[in-house]
């Protein structure tokens, strides 16, 4: 059996973790809060107490933890040693350029190979086995890792050096957030005017002006409830690793650092742990 170590079992490495049970992996997951993984054993996963037991002899080290700082601790705490000879890493997490060149650097140090697998897909998708994988890396670690994307997503694309899929991943990210931002700055300027911001959402409800994610955010920012399938804390990180790569490559990225003024304003008045669509708390007050 191919064995599987997951590190991270929150929103979205949870259901990845299921997912690569359902697929017949041998999986063996690690969290920091070990409560949290301990319903994956009732599923059949075994729960290790730390990373370097969960890699032990594995095939596949899969990474899913918050950010850079996180995955390297993880990775380098025993995990990376520890696998059996000739596995490869596989990283989805979203670390950014910095963070992806940083943990590359780290499996080249201790020869094991890495492959830089951001995905795009929120918990829903991740529960679905239907999460976009955007991979890359050495070219014959495709074939290796097409049963691991399968499993855990609907497709992956496969694009080139380790760094182009954290490069893409962040191109979409800044879409996303940038759209949130805009949406909040909307919902909120209907409401300082008078307009029942439902009215918004229904008049470009189906035309060429809808998003889904218009409907399915604006209403979750309408509302004021926002159950996390995205966090703000780490949708926060996103924005701040998408500045960093604009600056990098010579852009000012003013929307993006609007939109990082509303989320620290949503954390500061504690909407960190809530979903993202909670942009519009910092908002509000700004
Ligand atoms: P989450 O539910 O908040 O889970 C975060 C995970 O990271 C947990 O396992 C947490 O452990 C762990 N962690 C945080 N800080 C740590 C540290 N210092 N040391 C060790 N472990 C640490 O987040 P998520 O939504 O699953 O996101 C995981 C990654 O996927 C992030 O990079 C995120 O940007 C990315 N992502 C998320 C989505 C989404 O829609 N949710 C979509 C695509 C990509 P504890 O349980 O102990 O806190």
């Amino acid at each position: 059996m191919t064995e599987i170590a997951v590190l991270g079992t929150g929103i979205m490495g949870a259901p990845m973790a299921r997912n690569l049970l359902s697929a017949g992996f041998g999986v063996r997951v690690w969290n920091r809060t070990t409560e949290k993984a301990l319903p994956l054993a009732g599923e059949g996963a075994a729960v290790a107490d730390s990373p370097g037991e969960a890699a032990s002899g594995a095939d596949f080290l899969l990474t899913m933890l918050a950010d850079a700082d996180a995955v390297a601790e993880a990775a380098s705490g025993g995990a990376i040693d520890s696998l059996a000879e000739g596995a490869v890493w596989i990283q989805t997490s979203t670390v950014g350029v910095e963070g992806n060149e940083r943990l590359a650097r780290l499996a080249a140090d201790r020869g094991v190979r890495f492959v830089d697998a951001p995905v795009l897909g929120t918990r829903e998708p991740a529960e679905q086995g239907q999460l976009v994988v955007l991979a890359s890396g050495p070219g014959d670690a495709e074939e290796r890792c097409a049963p691991v994307f399968n499993a855990v997503g609907a497709k992956h694309l496969w694009l080139g050096e380790a760094g182009a899929g954290s490069r893409l991943k962040l191109v979409v990210n800044n879409w996303i957030t940038g759209l949130l931002g805009l949406l909040g700055e909307t919902i909120s300027l209907a409401r300082a005017t008078g307009v029942d911001p439902r009215s918004f959402l229904e008049t470009i409800q189906g035309g060429p002006l809808d998003a889904p994610y218009a409907q399915s955010k604006g209403g979750m920012m309408i509302q004021g409830e926002y159950p996390p399938s995205f966090t703000s804390d780490l949708a926060r990180k996103d924005v701040g690793l998408v500045m960093d790569a604009a600056r990098s490559g010579g852009l000012e990225p003013a929307i993006a650092e609007a939109v990082a003024r509303y989320f620290d304003g949503a954390i500061e008045d504690g909407h960190g742990g809530e979903d993202m669509a909670a942009v519009i708390e910092g908002i509000a007050r700004s």
